[in-house]
């Protein structure tokens, strides 16, 4: 089971957090052109494991499960209830939940488990254009949907991923698309993240054209210069309200 920490904002004060992937069986949808989480993973026992990492220094705690968390085919409940049990009894001031939108709902048992604990969901939302959702990603899911999770999540802190660079977009929409969608849901959500596309192997983005510019020309993997162009535009309105937030 991997795990690593980092240095995370919690209610104002820096903290360590400690991340940690579940092997579960992976994600439902699996189907995203950039994506090969679920290829290769082994179901295993785990609970071992994850009760000895809570003898660890930290105050938070981020779950990832190369899929959804609250996904009962991925996490049957019961499971769930057990991770969370050892949350739980280890105390953490906030713990972070990764799921698709569909699933969202379920956080809301999350939160009634785990009591005072902050719970904070991450939906990888990538972009809030319907065209590059579909086409580029295969996503498998709208920004109508994304809202309407937001919506269920409302008494939640949220935290959407954006994507730098979708498949099959040039530099220059790679970044205009995470600039519109960082506007977009400014106001939605309590975090945005930026992820720059990561190269999976045997997936579309790797084998169609993800090398080289097969497909059509200015295609290519993404360039410091994505990060560093979004990175600047902390200037932007957008990512000053994500700074100011984070303040908060
Ligand atoms: S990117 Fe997320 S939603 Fe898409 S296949 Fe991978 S784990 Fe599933």
């Amino acid at each position: 089971m991997r795990s690593w920490f980092t240095e995370e904002v919690v209610q104002g004060d820096v903290v360590t957090a400690l991340n940690v992937v579940i092997p579960t069986r992976g994600c439902s949808w699996n189907k995203c052109t950039m994506c090969s989480y679920s290829l290769g993973i082994q179901e295993e026992p785990f609970l071992e494991d994850f009760a000895r990492l809570m003898e660890k220094d930290f105050d938070k705690i981020k779950i990832f499960t190369s899929g959804s968390f609250l996904d009962t085919t991925e996490l049957p409940v019961s499971v769930r209830e057990d991770v969370l049990d050892v949350v739980k009894e280890r105390g953490v001031k906030e713990i972070t939940i990764e799921t698709r939108p569909e699933y969202a709902k379920n956080a809301l048992s999350v939160q009634k488990y785990m009591g005072n604990i902050v719970v904070e969901v991450a939906i990888g939302l990538e972009s809030s254009n319907d065209r590059i959702l579909q086409f580029c990603i295969n996503k498998g899911f709208l920004f109508k949907d994304f809202i309407t999770a937001v919506h269920a999540l409302k008494s939640f802190k949220v935290k959407a991923y954006l994507l730098i660079k979708p498949p099959f977009l040039t530099e220059y929409e790679a970044i205009e698309d995470a600039v519109a969608s960082a506007h977009m849901i400014a106001d939605m959500v309590d975090v945005i993240s930026f992820n720059p596309v990561a190269i999976h192997k045997r997936r579309c983005w790797n084998t169609c054209g993800g090398q080289g510019t097969i497909l059509r020309p200015g295609y290519g993997r993404w360039w410091r210069y994505s990060t560093a162009a979004l990175t600047s535009l902390r200037i932007s309105s957008a990512i000053r309200w994500l700074w100011e937030r984070e303040g908060e």
